[in-house]
């Protein structure tokens, strides 16, 4: 048997799992003792996995294999912000970022490396879509942040927020998404409650429909704007789901999984979507539904023809929604000295690879020679 024909156990659901250990004859207990192993214990090598008996790991050793996203490098912002590249092939990459706050930390990653829906203020956009993250790759995002992040079986836990608003979008790799979304729900996996893991979405409607049919999470939708005229301006997806036909998806999403609201992001761009005007006109949009607003402040990148709207204009903003009867905060910036915040991410990493490799090496020869760099 060749490599390419091990199965990785990494992107393996636990009814998947279980099947796998059926199909090479063994105890389906087993399958609770490997996800143990990986998501409990952290372990990615059969022959650490001492419990397991030692035909079965021989088996498991030839049959199947704990295959790892490797890192490219990590950057870590003045506030505490880390940000990894990851490889996805020769040429390109894809980002997860750490955000630590006093109560929580989160972890935000890709689902694709690119992205197809060419939203007219996102760095991603920029790149076009290369391809969908394996549910492994996005699995694996979760898995190498804690042990980044220095976790230790039965300590306390880094990461208790995921959010999928790195990279790509997530509806459009629907398949490996809600396997990898079924992972960390999994009181066998990451055992993270489902109000944690928050899914956001450009606005793929008929996923929508879909996801509502399949699991329970946290739902986000990128609204950007009042009106359809704007909408499929900033994004072009609307052109296919206008506003009124994505907000009765939202509807039912919450309706089917018993869900408290659906978060309403919206990036304030100065003199795009940020007038008082506009901001009754979302409140009149949302209002009475289950729904909050994110306001979440633009971050510029290079040759983007947008600004941030003013700190005035994001607070007036913020009001208006308020006094109109919706649940408004603003998106604090984070990790933006690293361009980690939202709408930042690109992961190329042509060109920038040897940089980085280089300073990499130097880092383990650094720890090599027993500095705690
Ligand atoms: N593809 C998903 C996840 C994207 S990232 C989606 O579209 O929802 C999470 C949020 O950041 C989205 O609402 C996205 O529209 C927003 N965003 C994209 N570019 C941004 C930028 N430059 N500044 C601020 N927010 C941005």
């Amino acid at each position: 048997m060749t490599m390419s024909e091990r199965v990785n156990l990494l992107g393996l659901p636990r009814a998947e799992l279980e099947a796998f250990c059926a199909a090479l004859g063994s105890k389906a207990f087993r399958a609770r003792q490997l996800m143990n192993w990986l998501y409990k214990r952290g372990g990615n090598r059969f022959e650490d996995m001492s419990d397991l008996a030692r035909d079965f790991r021989a088996l498991l050793a030839e049959r199947a294999e704990l295959t790892l996203p490797q890192v490219v490098s990590e950057q870590c912002a003045a506030d505490g912000t880390r940000k990894w590249l990851l490889r996805a092939d020769q040429a390109q990459a894809f980002e997860m970022v750490y955000i630590p706050e006093s109560d929580r930390g989160t972890l935000c990653i890709s689902s694709q490396v690119g992205c197809a829906l060419d939203c007219a203020f996102c760095a991603t956009a920029q790149q076009g879509f290369n391809r969908n993250l394996s549910t492994a790759e996005i699995v694996g995002q979760v898995w190498l942040a804690n042990r980044e992040l220095g976790f230790q079986p039965g300590g306390a836990r880094a990461i208790t927020n995921v959010v999928l608003m790195g990279m790509g979008e997530p509806l459009a790799n629907f398949r490996n998404v809600v396997a990898a979304l079924r992972i960390f729900l999994d009181d066998l996996g990451f055992d993270l409650s489902r109000r944690r893991v928050t899914l956001s979405t450009s606005g793929l409607v008929p996923q929508i429909y879909r996801l509502a049919q399949e699991i329970n999470v946290a739902l986000a939708v990128s609204l950007h704007a009042p009106d359809d005229e704007l909408r499929s301006q900033l994004v072009p997806i609307n052109r296919l789901h206008p506003i009124a036909e994505l907000l009765e998806a939202c509807w039912h999403y919450i309706d089917e999984q018993n869900g408290r609201s659906v978060t309403f992001e919206y990036v304030m761009l100065e003199g795009v979507n940020d007038s008082p005007a506009q901001a009754r006109a979302v409140a009149r949009l949302l209002a009475g539904h289950p729904a909050k607003v994110n306001l979440i402040p633009f971050n510029p990148y290079t040759g983007t023809r947008f600004r941030r709207s003013s700190e005035a204009a994001i607070g007036q903003f913020r009001d208006l929604l308020l006094r109109g009867g919706v649940m408004a905060t603003v998106r604090r910036t984070r990790g933006e000295d690293i361009d980690a915040a939202c709408g930042q991410l690109v992961g190329r990493v042509t060109d920038r690879t040897v940089v980085r490799l280089g300073s990499r090496v130097e880092a383990a020869r650094t720890r090599a020679a027993g500095v705690n760099a």
